[in-house]
């Protein structure tokens, strides 16, 4: 089984310097940064998938989803993805890079941004080894099985339009000389009709189904629509699953016979969670997470910010008392430091990050103490020192600062690297 990250441009400054927080003068963003697989000794995927949403602009796609400027979409297709990502050295040469539209960035739109034809000269522009038909999102999945007559216009509108465009693509991509592998998208509204709608596309010739529409729903009936889907089809055909949010649930779906998934949530976990910010493998075949440790800059934070203007507390204040927690953070990574000393130091930062969040003083003083609790939790274990990681290795602690996307992403990349050995490991383990 693959495991695929789903890029949005996400790359880290090599040279950036955490003592003073800034990058070279003369950095240039893209140019002179690295994706995961470049810093990493290895990549921490099998492979890419690129989200033509992410880098063409067109209606219906909101703006926010365009990562991409025009130029380097330009380049992109000028040059190739694998070229364009720097993932064309010899240890990623024969990685996959897979396609696909990105259906949530115009889900809401009553049709897709991208028509068949369109789809199937960007991949191919693009080089992909593997591409998605383009798919029009169905959000509500049933476990009912309920019958078509009460399916809605517009749901049903989607189920054949998906079906439609893959009759098409799959066509045109093979009037083109079947460069990259098509990959023919699965929606619907229950597991039946996702099992139909998987088989009329094995019926038209598609050897790879990719599944889509899998975002919101449960472990649960993520296996009931992957049970009924190899009932329907059998075991032959392969099978992706797109946006497996449940990636650290993928024990529970060796089963079903998956040849690959595409996630990013180790890399979003690192920054968006509340608590499970760090990913450690926990020696017991599963994955364990630490809470990183806030230490915003203080006049870029717009919350403590607005404390400052209303007169809660003073700029230069906060300024000392994130420098000190900075300071014994450091200190500690070198032993100069109890745990009680760093907690005290950062939990006078933090504490103000709270007051600022949660009403009333009961509701406050609970904050305090979970997020004391997790932070004691972290140093006292200090899990970026078991980690052999590039990142780690090089940045120490740093990696554990929830603080500007240089330590972000870079704990990030570091939860792709214990995912992907853990995947990996799971695996293996299998009987
Ligand atoms: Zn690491």
């Amino acid at each position: 089984m693959k495991f695929l990250y789903s890029d949005t441009q996400d790359y880290v400054d090599p040279n950036y310097d955490f003592l003073t927080d800034s990058s070279p003068p003369k950095r240039e963003r893209y140019w002179d940064d690295q994706y995961a697989h470049e810093i990493m000794d290895e990549a921490p995927y099998d492979g890419l998938l690129v989200s033509m949403s992410a880098i063409r602009q067109a209606e219906g796609v909101a703006a926010s989803k365009v990562r991409y400027s025009t130029a380097e979409e330009q380049r992109l297709l000028r040059v190739g993805a694998r070229r364009f990502l720097r993932f064309d050295g010899p240890k990623h040469r024969n990685l996959m890079l897979m396609g696909d539209c990105g259906a949530f960035a115009y889900a809401e739109n009553p049709e897709p941004a991208y028509k068949p034809a369109e789809v199937v000269e960007f991949y191919l522009d693009a080089e992909f080894t593997h591409g998605v038909s383009p798919d029009h999102i169905i959000f509500e999945c049933d476990l009912q099985n309920p019958d078509v007559s009460v399916i809605s216009k517009d749901t049903l509108y989607r189920y054949e339009l998906t079906l439609e465009n893959a009759r098409n693509f799959l066509k045109l991509a093979r009037d083109e000389g079947s460069l990259f592998e098509p990959m023919g998208a699965v929606q619907g509204w229950s597991p039946k009709s996702m099992a139909e709608a998987a088989a009329a596309l094995v019926k038209m010739g598609y050897k790879y189904l990719a599944i889509g529409g899998l975002v919101p729903l449960k472990v649960d009936a993520i296996k009931q629509v992957l049970q009924a889907i190899r009932d329907r089809i059998g075991t032959e055909p392969n099978i992706h699953l797109l946006g497996f949010a449940k990636a650290d649930h993928i024990g529970e779906f060796t089963g079903y016979g998956i040849t690959s998934f595409d996630s990013t949530s180790p890399l979003i976990r690192a920054f968006k969670d509340n608590k499970s910010n760090y990913y450690m493998d926990n020696g017991r075949g599963g994955l364990d997470y630490y809470t990183a440790i806030r230490v915003p800059q203080a006049l870029d934070n717009a919350r403590l910010m607005q404390g400052v203007k209303r007169g809660l507390f003073h700029a230069e204040d906060l300024q000392a008392r994130e420098q000190l927690a900075l300071r014994l953070l450091r200190e500690f990574d070198q032993d100069k430091r109890t745990v009680e000393e760093t907690l005290e130091a950062v939990m006078d930062y933090s504490q103000f990050l709270v007051r600022g969040n949660s009403t009333g003083v009961t509701a406050q003083d609970r904050a305090l103490a979970t997020t004391r609790a997790r932070i004691a939790r972290t140093l006292e274990d200090r899990p970026w020192k078991n980690c052999d990681c590039a990142i780690c290795r090089e940045i120490g602690i740093e990696v554990i600062i929830f603080r500007g996307s240089n330590r972000n992403k870079r704990r990030g990349f570091h939860n792709l690297g214990v995912y992907h050995h853990h995947l990996h490991r799971t695996l293996a383990d299998q009987p």
